[in-house]
């Protein structure tokens, strides 16, 4: 199964709504895979096989979990269930740490992660592609807040892609990180202050969101499946 990422969702995507443009690309990447794999087209021969053979991991697993077709996470769990269980043999006190490290390795991979991780690494390419060859994306990339930490440090990586804007975009990136920090710090340190008692009141609202934001600075946005129209 094909997903084709979009330049379009990079400039939709793209402003001040959010803590991190990234992520809202990532978590819509993610929702539309798992939701792929909620869908008919997973019944597919191709796609059972792949299935079969990466498994979900548990992240992905409770995504899908929450989506709308447990018929279908039932059949593909039952088939690779199949898979593990033929790796499951009687093993001996000499081999079994061997054979302990072998099976953990199967459990390590995830279709999810594969196919989300095949498109994120080329939406980040493409961001710093878009910076180095469009004047109206680099005004745009101005409205950004920042981003979350694991982001980040992709974008400073790919920063190269951005050609002769290379070094314009690391400086970009660098200080909005640093506002963005700023601004987040301030944020928490008004709703520790709310938990004295002679403060009296609710810290302002962006205070009491301060904890959610930094789940996201730091870690990235959790996923959702989305809304079926
Ligand atoms: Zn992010
Ligand atoms: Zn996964």
């Amino acid at each position: 199964m094909a997903y084709n990422i979009s330049t379009m969702h990079i400039w939709r995507l793209f402003n001040g709504d959010c803590v991190c443009p990234m992520c809202k690309l990532k978590t819509k990447t993610e929702g539309e895979i798992a939701e792929m794999y909620l869908s008919e087209a997973v019944m597919e021969d191709a796609e059972r096989a792949k299935v079969n053979k990466y498994g979900f991991c548990k992240d992905h697993f409770d995504l899908l979990y929450t989506g709308k077709n447990k018929l279908g996470v039932a059949l593909q769990t039952s088939t690779r269930l199949n898979t593990v269980n033929k790796l499951i043999k009687p093993t001996d006190p000499k081999s079994c740490a061997k054979y302990a490290k072998k099976l953990r390795e199967e459990f390590i991979d995830c279709i999810i992660c594969r196919t989300l991780e095949f498109n994120m690494k080329r939406y980040f390419e493409t961001v710093a592609r878009l910076y180095g060859d469009d004047e109206k994306f680099r005004r745009q990339f101005e409205t950004v807040k920042g981003f979350c930490y694991p982001d980040y440090i992709r974008l400073v990586e790919n920063a190269p892609k951005a050609g002769k804007y290379a070094k314009q975009f690391l400086e970009v990136l660098y200080s909005k990180q640093k506002s963005q920090a700023e601004t987040l710090s301030k944020d928490l340190n008004d709703f520790t202050m709310a938990f004295d008692y002679r403060s009296g009141g609710l810290p302002p609202k962006s205070a009491q969101l301060s904890l959610i934001k930094s789940r996201i600075i730091f870690y990235g946005e959790k996923p959702t499946i989305p809304e079926r129209k």
